[in-house]
Formats: structure tokens, C-alpha cells, sequence
């Protein structure tokens, strides 16, 4: 079997175990999502109507493409993807929905970064399936009513709070993405070695769950780095001994932080005394943007309790002194 992480990434055409989990019954963890989900499917086909809108978020690498795709999926349709900036003007949108067939899905990415003119459009499309555009210029601009097919729009954030209010409110299902459990992890780790056709053993992949920072794209990128290595040193089988060499030289540490994390919080230690820190100063700081710092550095390290947010800035927490082997002098 020919195995490239990145084809079978993509697609399933073949009817191979594909690295994306395809049905409901495939994809891990997400429960609440998940069995919320499958009952308004089940509905919805029963009435043989269009899904209400759905709005997933949280933090990147969670799972919300997979789970688009998985919707579409179980509700038998087709599924077009498209993403908040790639949509530059409301004739990009039109041209989109007009493509569209009864019932089918749009996957909007990134939907808090949809132009404000087109987002306007989207609220008339999505609550009553219709889109009122000028067609023409000056003298002879004029109105046109375009009744649209009903169709699910799947809206993906990194944060809900992003949205502004009227289009949030038209989403009738919101899923929150929460990180994974390490054990849901060891199961998606599996699973993907099975796809890479690669053996690992429970200790092995319990490891790099540990390692992943609650997220799948993580851990399935550590497998393919450790496997790299395994296949490397010929070894017929990832255990704990080869992974934990491997990701000593990825230089993710024994949290799961790597050198983006850690530069962080040093930062914040040694130039801030541990905080309180303003966003914007520990970004000039690390020269880092500060939504790459909300949006995927800060979340894990909050969830994991090694920062805290207090109203005069970001602080640094004890268990990070304490992980970084660093004192206190600030007590
Ligand atoms: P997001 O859209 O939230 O950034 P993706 O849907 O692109 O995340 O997921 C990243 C990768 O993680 C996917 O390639 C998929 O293989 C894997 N993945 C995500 N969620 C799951 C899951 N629940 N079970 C198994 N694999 C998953």
C-alpha cells in the first residue's frame, strides 16, 4: 500500500483508511459535539431538510475541517471549502452560493475574517436562503432578488468572541472544541500509524499523546517525525525509548511546550519578573503577531495552568517557574 501523510490527508477516493476520520463513528473524542450533532443529522434527514448553520470553534489542529467534512459526510452531500479571506468581495460569495446544490455544505474557515460587505450578504443567505445584490452601475443599477437552494453553512474560529453578533446569531448550532484527553489522543495516534502502515506500541503512543498539547495535528505530526527516526535506526516498532529520543532532538519537552512556549514564558520571567504583561508588549517582545500568540501559543498554556489572565496583563503561574526550573524572586 503507498502511504503519503499528505495525499491520503486529503482524500479517501481509493477507499483507504485515510488519515482524516471520515464518518462520526471514526472521529475521536469531541463527544458532546459529536452526540449533539449526530441527533440534529438524524433529524434533518428525517425531515429531509437542510442542517441548521453550524459555528465551530477553538483553538487550530482540534479537528473543525475534519468534523465539516465528517458532517457532510453522514448527511450524504457535497461539501464546499473556502476560507473568510479568500472571499474579497461579495461577487466572490455569489459565485460560491450560486454553485451550490440543495443541502449541500459550505466550510467557511477563518469566518471571523470575512470583509464586512460580504458578511452582510451571508445574513439574508443564511436565514431565509436568498441574496439581494445591485447589479449594474450608476444609471442603470439595479436590485435583483436571488433565491438560493437551503444549504448548512459549517463556520470555523479559533475564538467565538471574534464574530460579530449578527452572524454569530444566525448559527443555530455552536460546538466548542475543547483539547483532547491523552487518551483520546493514544487512540488517534494509533489510528494514524495504522494509516502509515507503522507499528507502535502502547508506551509509544501514549508518549507522544502526552507530548501533542491536546491536539491532533500535533500529534499526528510527532508521529511522523518519530517515525522518521525509527525507520531511520531500524526499528520494527515506535516504542517509549525511540520517541522519547526523538522529540529530546525536536525539543518538545516533557509538557509537550517547544521552543515557541518556552521562549514565552522566559520572556516573561526574566524581563517581567513573571508579569502582570501586557499582550502586545510580550509580542514585541518575541516577535511573535498577537493573534499567533491568542491563538495558538497562549490557549494550551492557560489550559495547562502555567499563565493566568488577570485584568492588568498576562502573569506567569508557579508550576511554569517551577516546569523551567526557575526561582521566584518576586516573593
Ligand atoms: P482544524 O480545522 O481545527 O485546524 P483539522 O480538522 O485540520 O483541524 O485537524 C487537523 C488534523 O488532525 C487532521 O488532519 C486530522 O487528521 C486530525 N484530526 C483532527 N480531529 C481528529 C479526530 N477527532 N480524530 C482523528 N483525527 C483527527
Amino acid at each position: 500500500r503507498i502511504v503519503s501523510g499528505e495525499a491520503l490527508d486529503a482524500n479517501d477516493e481509493f477507499g483507504q483508511l485515510s488519515l482524516r476520520p471520515q464518518f462520526l463513528n471514526q472521529y475521536i473524542g469531541q463527544t458532546k459535539i459529536k452526540d449533539e450533532i449526530a441527533v440534529y443529522i438524524q433529524a434533518a434527514k428525517q425531515r429531509e431538510e437542510s442542517l441548521d448553520h453550524v459555528l465551530l470553534y477553538g483553538p487550530p489542529g482540534l479537528g473543525k475541517t475534519t468534523l465539516a467534512t465528517v458532517i457532510a459526510n453522514e448527511l450524504q452531500v457535497n461539501i464546499k471549502t473556502t476560507t473568510g479571506p479568500a472571499i474579497e468581495k461579495p461577487g466572490d460569495l455569489v459565485a460560491i452560493l450560486n454553485e451550490l446544490e440543495p443541502g449541500d455544505v459550505l466550510f467557511i474557515d477563518e469566518i471571523h475574517r470575512l470583509p464586512k460587505n460580504v458578511e452582510e450578504i451571508l445574513y439574508s443567505a443564511m436565514e431565509d436562503f436568498y441574496i439581494d445584490i445591485i447589479v449594474g452601475q450608476d444609471t442603470t443599477a439595479h436590485p435583483v432578488h436571488f433565491p438560493l437552494p437551503p444549504f448548512t453553512l459549517i463556520g470555523a474560529t479559533t475564538r467565538a468572541g471574534m464574530l460579530s453578533a449578527p452572524l454569530r446569531a444566525r448559527f443555530g448550532i455552536l460546538g466548542h472544541m475543547s483539547y483532547y484527553t491523552e487518551t483520546e489522543l493514544t487512540a488517534i495516534v494509533k489510528r494514524s500509524a495504522e494509516v502509515f502502515d507503522t507499528q507502535i506500541d502502547d508506551q509509544g503512543a501514549h508518549e507522544i499523546a502526552r507530548r501533542s498539547r491536546g491536539t491532533p495535528r500535533i500529534a499526528n505530526r510527532l508521529l511522523k517525525r518519530v517515525r522518521d527516526f525509527s525507520q531511520v535506526s531500524q526499528k520494527e516498532m515506535i516504542d517509549k525509548e525511540i520517541v522519547d529520543y526523538a522529540l529530546k532532538l525536536l525539543r518538545v519537552d516533557e509538557k509537550g511546550l517547544d521552543d515557541n512556549d518556552r521562549k514565552l514564558l522566559r520572556t516573561m520571567i526574566l524581563l517581567y519578573n513573571g508579569g502582570p504583561v501586557g499582550l502586545s508588549t510580550i509580542a514585541a517582545n518575541i516577535g511573535e503577531e498577537t493573534d499567533t500568540i491568542e491563538d495558538v501559543i497562549e490557549p494550551y498554556l492557560l489550559q495547562i495552568g502555567f499563565i493566568k489572565r488577570t485584568p492588568r496583563g498576562r502573569v506567569v503561574t508557579d508550576a511554569a517557574y517551577q516546569h523551567l526550573g526557575l526561582v521566584r524572586t518576586d516573593k
